[in-house]
């Protein structure tokens, strides 16, 4: 089957997905809205799950690959209680390799290898029409057709609306983010309080929590249930306020919990939205959604593996599947509403766990997750 096919989005599922398609002989349009690969920041670091995640990587060709640039060593999780003790403190073995971690940016690179990404080209919008194909309206005026657009366009997805009206709303918990940088050598004490992998610390309805990625660089997530217009009266370029605001927000903390809030130059607001658990639409011919616009959910492990496998699944049902493309769209779709249903069910509750009135849930979380 040859067709004409475009992915919108260059994220983890469009990447996976150009990628396993280009490993069947198969081209595919990459459209991206950032203006190159390094207009922004990668973000922190994902754990790939060796049964989502690895798997997709697997299916491109890439496991060996990724084997070699993970951390393992990255799932280590310590949990702290706000008073500083040590409540869990779990490292994996040498040879554990079931969520192993990457940065996003490594991540990227890796999939893109030989892709060729048109940047800069942001889609506005997506017009199924009856005869000629799938008309893609860029935000430069420019329109093209296709006979297959896919959107991987991430949580406010522009491919969306043409097969679904509904949009994420708000979970009520909403998360800054700062980062470490040179973590080893300018802030010994933080290196230890986060050892090789995570620590969190969760109290009433808030939460600390601080990875490490490669290089020595770390992220830091305030998580805490608050009005969407949290920051409404606040500069949020202002690092020292939004600092002191959060100091407020998490006091009588240990001391050493806060030193995580203290060396940030930057501060970001990520409100956590979510699409309803169960997000499906009536199959409409030529066109399909990919990770976070199809399934948005909280951000705890699993967002980036189902967007992966579903690229990675997508592009082997277009590769291998049935000669008549719908028909391997509709069968695609029926498989990721299933599975991303169950995943967000999942996360959603564990949401609602560890940014809690009582952190005891939390750590049971953990411990249930560890036991299983
Ligand atoms: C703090 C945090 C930590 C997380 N940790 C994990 C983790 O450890 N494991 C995990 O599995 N998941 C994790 N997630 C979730 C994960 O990041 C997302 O689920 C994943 O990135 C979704 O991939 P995607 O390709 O669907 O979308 P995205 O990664 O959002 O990519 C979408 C792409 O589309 C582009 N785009 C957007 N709009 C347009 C447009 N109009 N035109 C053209 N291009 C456009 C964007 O620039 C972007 O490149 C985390 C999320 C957060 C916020």
């Amino acid at each position: 089957m040859r067709q004409c096919i475009a992915v919108v989005g260059s994220g983890p599922a469009g990447l996976t997905f150009a990628r396993v398609l280009h490993r069947h002989g198969h081209r595919v349009t990459i459209l991206e809205r950032d203006p190159a690969p390094d207009a922004r920041p990668p973000g922190g670091t994902l754990d790939l799950h060796e049964g989502l995640g690895q798997l997709a990587l697997d299916k491109a060709g890439l496991l060996a690959e990724f084997q070699a640039l993970s951390r393992p060593e990255g799932q280590a999780m310590r949990i702290l209680d706000t008073d500083g003790t040590v409540l869990r403190d779990w490292r994996p073995r040498s040879d554990h390799r079931a969520n192993p971690e990457i940065d996003r940016g490594q991540l990227r690179d890796l999939l893109l290898g030989p892709l060729d990404v048109q940047w800069g080209r942001g889609v506005t919008h997506v017009v199924p029409t009856p005869r000629d194909g799938i008309l893609i309206h860029f935000a430069d005026g420019r329109e093209e057709t296709f006979d297959l657009v896919v959107g991987a366009d991430g949580a406010w997805s522009r491919v969306r609306p043409a097969v679904s009206s509904v949009t994420p709303h708000y979970t009520g918990v909403t998360s800054v983010e700062t980062s470490l940088d040179d973590i080893d050598t300018r802030h010994p004490d933080l290196a230890r309080l986060i050892g090789d992998g995570s620590v969190a610390v969760y109290g009433v309805n808030r939460a600390l929590v601080a990875q490490r990625g490669s290089g020595g660089h770390v992220k830091v997530y305030a998580q805490f249930r608050a009005p969407l217009d949290w920051q409404a009266n606040l500069d949020l370029a202002d690092v020292e306020a939004v600092r002191s605001d959060l100091l407020a927000l998490f006091d009588g903390w240990a001391v050493p919990v806060l030193g995580l809030l203290h060396h940030g130059t930057a501060f970001v607001h990520r409100p956590l939205h979510v699409l309803p658990v169960s997000h499906t639409w009536t199959h409409v011919p030529g066109v399909t959604l990919l990770g976070d616009a199809a399934h948005l959910m909280p951000p705890l492990g699993a967002g980036a593996n189902l967007a992966m496998l579903e690229g990675a699944e997508l592009a082997e049902a277009i590769a291998t599947g049935p000669e008549n493309l719908n028909e391997a769209l509709h069968a695609f779709e029926e498989q990721m509403w299933a599975r991303a249903s169950r995943w967000a069910k999942i996360t959603t509750a564990g949401l609602e766990r560890l940014v809690s009135p009582d952190p005891a849930e939390a750590l049971a979380l953990f411990d249930q997750v560890q036991s299983s």
